[in-house]
Formats: structure tokens, sequence, C-alpha cells
């Protein structure tokens, strides 16, 4: 091993140097080029036999689109500007009048019109058939790497209509709107408009996963009652993507949390007194905007009964946490590719970094997580299609735990194989390490999922059942995952202190799920160092730990994008 003056010098940078002509202080070389202008669904293999796997193999052409749009230069230099060029409140008018209006870069405008136009936001709705949530899962993996700011509105419209659907006047009324593919920035009155989107606004400042903490409170205009009018006066402290039309809002009635829609102007046209105090200054996710809001005697429906607005919104709530985990899954894919792209094209100490046994560890080890992400979220998906209450019931909270707690470990990981590039901006990887932690705080923080994991088999033994018996397909296949799979089902018999253990529960029950779908549908290299760290070694969870002998060279092929 050559420390020092390594042996890329002696090769060919001497020679170099000595044949510099008088002029430039020095010629650029041994400096990677971007990832871009390459099928961005395409180049990524475990997510098309994905696809094709879990019944969406008709909307492959359709997948193939957005991952080449979502891979164009021009797409991802939209996500850079959309976030260099930050979301600005305008509260008034020059007169004085309250407008509470949103200005966007029109880059951001150019990736809403790229995701509303394919349908990620609707495509299950719209054409309800085996496989539509696994196809629109495939398309938002794949525009989420281009910009993942847009995925929140996009999400939360998705998200929005199964809990809609629990008031069919106000189906009638507003799902046309939210299910139009074309995508109108204007704020004007929803009935004026081509297309409409749907945000959520739960969260207040007391209260965030303990939404029964929430003070905003409901006043009946005429009665009250399913479908009727309300008045609703409090606060939100978080309101994501504010300019959509309408919102899905948690306020106190007589009877109880409720749920409400809420939209920006009222029936007669008037802008609704929905007041955005401020936007956020945000960690990432900067190019969407995330507001607080007052609602002064705020016009809304009721949607579904009073006192049951958990049970309503949670329909809304368990298709985001779905998003959570593929919009996770998106960012290591993108991490992994960008990785691997960077290393196939740096040279140090006389070999590409990709020929480096070490790096040849980190970059697998990455793959193996990223593949191990997609066929689990995928899987998930499916369950949205079919009618899998118990598996959807468990498997949505312990993949969204341990997904969106794996992305941001990933992420650095991934920005490192760029050494100081991955640390500048130009690179992108900071703006997907600003990311990365997002998911798993939205939509139920790490630990709440894992609550709600202990709560749903507790109060669902049907969905402990279906877990095992997803795992069980991969039974007698491959040894180590029996072993691991035996062992969780002793720890879940296991009550002792069972809140204080439920992240270690719900990890090692990710794993032995992710461990049986790789066993089953992942490349048997990945499979095998999957199998190897994750369920029988001494695995410290950080990335390059994989048994020396792993077949690195075929699992970083497998996930190598090519442009
Ligand atoms: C960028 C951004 C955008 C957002 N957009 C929206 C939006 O559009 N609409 C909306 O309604 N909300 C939105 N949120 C809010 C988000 O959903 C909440 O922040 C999240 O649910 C956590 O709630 P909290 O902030 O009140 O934290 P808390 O509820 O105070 O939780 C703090 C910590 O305590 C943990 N914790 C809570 N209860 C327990 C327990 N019983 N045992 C152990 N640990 C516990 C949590 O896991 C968390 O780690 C957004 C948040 C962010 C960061």
């Amino acid at each position: 091993m050559t420390f020092g003056r390594p042996s890329v010098w002696e090769d060919g940078v001497m020679a170099r140097i000595e044949q510099r002509p008088a002029g430039p202080t020095h010629e650029v070389f041994n400096q990677a080029a971007a990832l871009e202008n390459y099928n961005v669904f395409g180049e990524d293999r475990p997510l098309t036999e994905a696809l094709r796997r879990e019944g969406a193999g008709w909307a492959e052409d359709r997948a193939l689109q957005v991952g080449e749009v979502a891979g164009r230069a021009r797409t991802l230099r939209w996500g850079a500007e959309a976030n260099e060029n930050a979301p600005t409140l305008r509260t008034h008018d020059r007169l004085g009048n309250r407008i509470d209006e949103v200005e966007f870069h029109p880059a951001w405008h150019e990736l809403m019109r790229i995701g509303i136009g394919h349908g990620l936001h609707a495509l299950p709705w719209r054409e309800p058939q085996p496989g539509a949530h696994v196809a629109r899962a495939a398309m938002f993996i794949a525009l989420s790497q281009a910009e993942a700011g847009v995925g929140c509105p996009i999400s939360m419209t998705y998200s929005a209509i199964p809990a809609l659907r629990a008031q069919p006047q106000l189906v009638q009324e507003w799902e046309s709107r939210f299910l139009s593919l074309e995508y109108d920035e204007r704020l004007v009155p929803a009935p004026d408009k081509t297309g409409a989107l749907c945000g959520m606004a739960m969260t207040e400042k007391q209260g965030g996963s303990d939404v029964r903490a929430n003070t905003t409170a409901a006043r009946p205009v005429n009665g009250g009652g399913p479908g009727a009018e309300y008045e609703l006066t409090g606060h939100k402290w978080f309101c994501s993507a504010p300019m959509c039309d309408a919102f899905l809002v948690l306020a106190q009635a007589d009877g109880g949390l409720s749920c409400f829609l809420l939209p920006r102007f009222t029936p007669d046209g008037d802008r609704n007194r929905f007041h955005i105090q401020r936007l956020k200054d945000k960690l990432g996710n900067r190019s969407n905007a995330s507001s607080e809001v007052e609602f002064r005697a705020a016009w809304a429906r009721l949607i579904g009964e009073e006192g049951r607005g958990v049970p309503t919104i949670i329909e809304m709530v368990n298709h985001t946490r779905l998003d959570c985990t593929i919009g996770s899954t998106a960012g290591m894919r993108a991490g992994v590719a960008n990785a691997i792209h960077h290393c196939a094209q740096r040279s140090a100490f006389g070999k590409r970094l990709i020929e480096q046994p070490l790096m040849r560890n980190v970059l697998a080890d990455l793959a193996v997580e990223s593949e191990a992400a997609t066929v689990s979220a995928m899987r998930l998906a499916r369950t949205y299609d079919e009618d899998a209450p118990e598996l959807r019931r468990l498997a949505t909270p312990v993949l969204k735990y341990w997904t969106c707690k794996r992305g941001p470990a990933h992420t650095v990981e991934a920005l490192e194989c760029f050494g100081g590039n991955g640390y500048v901006e130009e690179s992108g990887m900071p703006r997907l390490f600003r990311e990365s932690p997002l998911a798993s705080i939205w939509e139920g923080s790490g630990n709440v999922q894992c609550l709600d994991v202990l709560r749903a088999m507790a109060r669902n033994p049907a969905s402990v059942d279906a877990y095992f018996a997803e795992v069980d397909e991969a039974a007698d296949a491959e040894p180590r995952l029996d072993s691991y799979a035996a062992s969780v089902r002793d720890e879940l018999t296991d009550l002792e202190q069972i809140e204080a253990r439920a992240r270690r529960v719900v990890e090692r029950m990710a794993l032995a799920l992710q461990g049986s779908l790789l066993v089953r549908y992942g490349d048997p290299a990945v499979a095998d160092a999957f199998c190897a760290s994750r369920l029988a070694g001494e695995w410290s969870g950080a990335f390059g730990t994989l048994p020396a002998g792993t077949d690195f060279g075929a699992i970083i092929e497998r996930h190598a994008p090519h442009v």
C-alpha cells in the first residue's frame, strides 16, 4: 500500500505536469461528471423488477417516461433551482388587504407540472386496477430523485382521497378537481380551476404526535353533522404546501376531535379566513413551503361523524406513511446511483475508487440497503392494491420506521463516497442529505411508528399472522433467515418492557421482512450479503462492513446506472 505519494501520480500525473504548456495553471482531470441524462427508472433494476413482480407491468412504459424526464439534466437543474430560490410569503397586497399567497420559483411549477401531469397524485383513483398503487410508487420514486419537495403536495393530494370518501357530498364536489391531470397554480376559487391540490393540517404548537391535544375549535353554523358547515378557530404549527386549494384539518367539535375539509375560498368566492403567519425556515425540503396558519372562524365542512376525526384522517395518514417509505427509498437510490457513478470515474492511489476493495464494500453495502428498501417498499405498495388490510396495517409502520431511519445514515455514506466534493452544494449531495431526516419525522416520528406497531399487534392479532405468513413465504430457502425469523417470533412473545424495547423489535421485524423478500426476489449476491450482515453477522449498522467474501462486483454492477 502506498501512502504519501500515490502510484497514480507516478503513472500519469507527473508526466502531465511536466508537459504542461505555459498558460492555464492546471488542467482539470480526474473529476467525475455529474449523473444526468439517464433513465432514473429504467436504470434501476430492482425497481423495474419490482414493478413487474408486484402487478404493474402494464405501467412500465409510463414509468420509463417519468424516469426519462426525471433524469434529464434540465429537470435535475429545476430541482436545484427550486431549492436555491425558496418560496416566499405575501401576507398582504399593497393596499393592506390580506392575501396569504405563497410565491414559488418557476422551477417548482415545472416540477409540479411533471408530477401532476403523470398522475402521481391520482393514478390509483383515476385508474383503479391491480398494480395501480405499485405503478404510482415506482413513478414517485423516480420523480423524487429529481426533487423531493414536490412530493409533499403530490402525496397529500393522493392520500386525501380515501379520507374524503367518508363524505359523499364532498367527493362529488372535490374529487374530480383533485384527480385532474392539469396543474393549475393560480390561487382562485376551486370551481374556476382546471385542477386542485389538497393539504393537511393536524399539528399544533402543543402537540403533533399527540393530536388529541389539539385546541382548534369547530362551531357548527347550521346545526352541524356529517357534511355540514362549521367555523374553525385556532392555529396549526405546521401546515405544508399552504398554496393548496383545500386542507383536511383536525379540530375539536362538541362531539370530540373531528376531521374537516377547509378550502382556501368560501362558497361565495371570498378568501377564507385562513391566515398564513409565516413560512418555516427549514433544514431541507426548502423548495416546498411549510407554514404556520391561523384560522379565524374559517369556513369548513365536516367529514364523517363528529368525534371520528382520527379514524377519518388516518385513512390519509396511512397513504402518506407509504409515501414516506417510498420517498426514503428514492433518496437511497439517488445516493447509491450517484456514489457508484462518481467512484467509477474518480481515481485515487492508482486505481478507480470503484476498484478499491474497501470502497467496493461501501458501495455494495449501500446497494444492498437500497435494494432491501426497494423490494419492501414496492411490496408494501401492493398491499394498498390488494385486499390485504392486515399485512398493510402492520407492514406500513414497520417499514416506515426502518426505511426512514436508514435513509439519513445511507445518505451520509453516499455523500462521503464523493470525498470533499460531496460536501459541496453543486454535487447535489448536501440537498439529498438535508432532505433525508424529514420522512422519519413526518406522519409520525420513529417512536410513534414503533408504538403504532405495538398497538396494531395488540388490537389486531391477525396482522401479526399476516406479517409472519409473508415472512414465511421464504421458509426453508435460507437457514439464516429461518433462524432470524424464529428469533423475531420468540421476541414478540416476550412482553416484558415491550415499550422500551419497541425500536429494536420493530427493526428486527423489518429486517426479517426485507430478508424474506430479498431471498425470494432479490439478486442472489444481494440476498446473501443481506443475510450475512443484517441477519447473521455481528452487524454494527455501519456501511462497508459486509463480509470480505461478498460478491461485491455483482452487486455494484447490478446497481450501476448506465448513462
Ligand atoms: C417540514 C415539516 C413539514 C410538516 N408539515 C406538516 C403538515 O403539513 N401538516 C401537519 O399536520 N404536520 C406537519 N408537520 C408536523 C409533523 O407531522 C410533526 O412534527 C410530527 O408528527 C411530530 O410531532 P411534533 O413536532 O409535535 O413532535 P412531538 O409530538 O413533540 O414529538 C417529539 C419527539 O417525541 C417522540 N414521542 C412522541 N410521543 C412519544 C411517546 N409516547 N413515547 C416516546 N416518544 C414519543 C416523537 O417520536 C418525537 O421524536 C411537518 C413537520 C415538518 C418538520
